[in-house]
């Protein structure tokens, strides 16, 4: 839905007009080799209670250091891989890696849930479910440890098939969220009808709303709507303490963005989680 024209290193290109280019096609052969040679890694950004007060879980975002290209964006190589099958050895392997941390942190006490991003083909997949239950096992994870965040468009793609593998997923015990809500085009009477226990307010609303209004109010009713639904909320794109503030006066749940903590290696997330830096941003005295 974001317009816009990607570059990848130094190539330059209109996604819209031409999908299988050679050098698309290139990079996507580079995107399959990076699986296999361990040129992909995890970052790690965190999720708080918006009072400050204790840390919900990490998501996992995936990151590439291309051997020629250096790092590429996952904006650049998500959608891309979103097209054809290599999404499917890509989620397993974000998933393997994010249940292997999330193991590691628990098994040193530290009771984090870590979230990890489905696209549309991994929720449309057969195979999702077992692939989950098989990975949750491997890694000794319990699957309440799991978060699953699916956008909404991806659910609108095809509503049916997403509501069944949805509550298949749910089922094993898995949380799942909404992702970048506000930006599709779902029914009220349609999110109510899923399993989900959270909605992510897209980050381009969270980010202006002190001086946008209209912000402020998707803001605003996003929250009241949600909890209506009974559902909790987590506000992507917090970047300032005022932002913070205003969220936990709206009443919103949780909170994630720059302000509390960017995405992180793994080393830096356990350091941040030991420090306890994120209590500093305590609200209530
Ligand atoms: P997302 O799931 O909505 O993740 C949030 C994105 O916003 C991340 O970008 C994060 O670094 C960025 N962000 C976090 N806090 C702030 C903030 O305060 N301000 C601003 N401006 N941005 C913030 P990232 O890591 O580049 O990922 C972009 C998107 O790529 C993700 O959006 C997600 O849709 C996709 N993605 C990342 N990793 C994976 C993955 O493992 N699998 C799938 N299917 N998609 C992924
Ligand atoms: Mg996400
Ligand atoms: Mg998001
Ligand atoms: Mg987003």
């Amino acid at each position: 839905y974001r317009a816009k024209t990607e570059s990848i290193g130094m190539l330059e290109y209109a996604p819209a007009f031409d999908k299988h280019t050679p050098k698309r096609l290139a990079l996507m052969t580079d995107l399959g080799r990076a699986i296999r040679e361990d040129q992909l890694l995890l970052h790690f950004q965190p999720k708080i209670d918006v009072n400050g007060r204790f840390i919900h879980g990490f998501e996992a975002l995936l990151r590439w250091e291309h051997p020629q290209h250096g790092a590429i964006p996952p904006s650049e190589f998500i959608p891309l891989a979103e097209t054809t099958e290599l999404i499917r050895p890509l989620t397993l392997w974000v998933l393997d890696a994010a249940m292997a941390q999330c193991r590691r942190w628990r098994g040193a006490g530290l009771n984090v849930r870590v979230a990890v991003n489905l696209s549309t083909r991994n929720l449309l997949d057969d195979q999702i479910v077992n692939q989950v239950e098989r990975i949750l096992a491997n890694h000794q994870v319990p699957a309440h440890a799991l978060e699953l965040e699916i956008t909404e468009s991806a659910i609108m793609a095809d509503p049916k098939r997403a509501l069944e593998a949805l509550e298949r997923v749910h089922a094993l015990g898995v949380h799942l969220s909404i992702d970048d809500f506000g930006t599709g085009y779902s029914s009220l009477a349609y999110i109510k009808r899923l399993p989900v226990e959270t909605l992510k307010i897209d980050y381009s609303f969270v980010i202006d709303m002190l001086e946008d209004e209209q912000d402020e109010i998707i803001v605003r009713s996003t929250i009241n709507l949600a909890h209506n639904l009974g559902l909790k909320v987590v506000a992507e794109g917090v970047e300032s303490r005022a932002i913070l503030e205003k969220l936990y006066g709206m009443g919103c749940d949780q909170a994630q963005g720059y302000y509390i903590g960017r995405p992180m290696t793994e080393a830096d997330a356990g350091q941040w989680l030991r420090r306890g830096e994120w209590s500093s941003l305590h609200l209530l005295t």
